[in-house]
């Protein structure tokens, strides 16, 4: 760990080019660290094999330099890191926290109330208690179709609470609201929620600052901590950038891409000033470095402007 220093992170999923989204996290995660004195680590989040590609991430790290978002260590691969998803996934298995989830996407789907955005999928929990009939009935189903079962973390009865330090308090009971959540996937992999902890932990990260999306899954990695024995980092969610109809940027969506940007701005300094402008972190919408926008960063006032803001248009 690093002492009381601040090291905040990049974590991008290299599964597509950068967008003015991919940019506005970046640029909100240096600015906090760096407002703070301090590091800010990289990390490439490929845990999804097949949607990752090392051209992305190599292509994330040029549009991070060029744009001036500098970090300090890294990058990290999320693939090089299996061993100590193992060693935490074993930790909770002897402690009797987990169990094999027979269920399909499509069963699932069906047995969960839909959700939106900022919200989740609770599990209802039908392969928590199983009889020992069901589930050899179960996993022969599933074997039949050439599939093993996931793994769950059954979760207690109690509330999550922390402190945003944009959102404010946030609280969510474990079992009526987020649910027994997997923690290994069905073909094997570590859960994206069982690896950030493993990983923030490993990379003494203790500023976090990430998109609205993700303030419903804190409280599950808050309690992935607890059972890990891992400390809790700083929390910082920031609106997300949409498209004007108010879907959120998706790396397919062309016109919001950072080539594109660049064709339209005409220099990094002029893309990332109106990014910084559209997300509220300066006034005017003129070209700007990061150290720039640094000087006039202060996180209890854009606390102000993102408090409860979900989502912010991206025009
Ligand atoms: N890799 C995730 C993304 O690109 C971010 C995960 C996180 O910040 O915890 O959206």
């Amino acid at each position: 760990m690093a002492g009381n220093a601040v090291v905040g992170r990049f974590a991008p999923s290299p599964t597509g080019i950068m967008h003015a989204g991919n940019v506005f996290a970046a640029l909100n995660s240096w600015l906090l660290a760096k407002s703070q004195g301090g590091k800010v680590v990289l990390r490439i989040e490929d845990l999804d094999e097949g949607r990752s590609r090392k051209e992305f991430a190599d292509a994330a790290m040029r549009d991070f330099e060029a744009l001036g978002l500098s970090w300090d260590e890294g990058p990290f691969y999320q693939h090089d890191r299996q061993e100590a998803y193992m060693d935490a996934f074993e930790k909770l298995r002897r402690a009797r926290l987990t169990y094999p989830c027979y269920c399909t996407r499509a069963e699932i789907n069906a047995q969960s109330a839909p959700h939106g955005m900022g919200e989740k999928a609770v599990y209802p929990g039908r392969c928590r208690r199983l009889s020992p009939q069901e589930r050899i009935r179960l996993k022969e189903r599933l074997a039949s179709d050439g599939r093993s079962p996931s793994q769950r973390l059954e979760v207690p009865g109690e509330t999550v609470e922390f402190d945003d330090l944009y959102q404010g308090r946030f609280a969510q009971r474990l079992d009526t609201e987020c649910g027994d959540f997997v923690v290994r996937r069905s073909d094997g992999g570590f859960a994206y929620q069982l690896a950030v902890v493993v990983d923030d932990a490993a990379q003494g990260v203790n500023c976090v600052a990430r998109g609205y999306d993700l303030l419903v899954s804190t409280p599950q990695q808050i309690h992935l901590q607890r059972l890990l024995g891992l400390d809790t980092p700083q929390y910082a969610h920031f609106p997300l950038l949409c498209a004007e109809d108010g879907r959120r940027l998706a790396k397919r969506n062309k016109d919001a891409a950072l080539d594109e940007l660049l064709a339209v701005h005409g220099s990094p300094e002029a893309v990332l000033g109106h990014v910084a402008y559209i997300g509220g972190l300066q006034p005017k919408d003129a070209p700007a470095t990061p150290e720039q926008l640094l000087t006039h960063f202060d996180a209890a006032s854009i606390r102000e402007k993102y408090e409860g803001t979900v989502s912010i248009a991206y025009g």
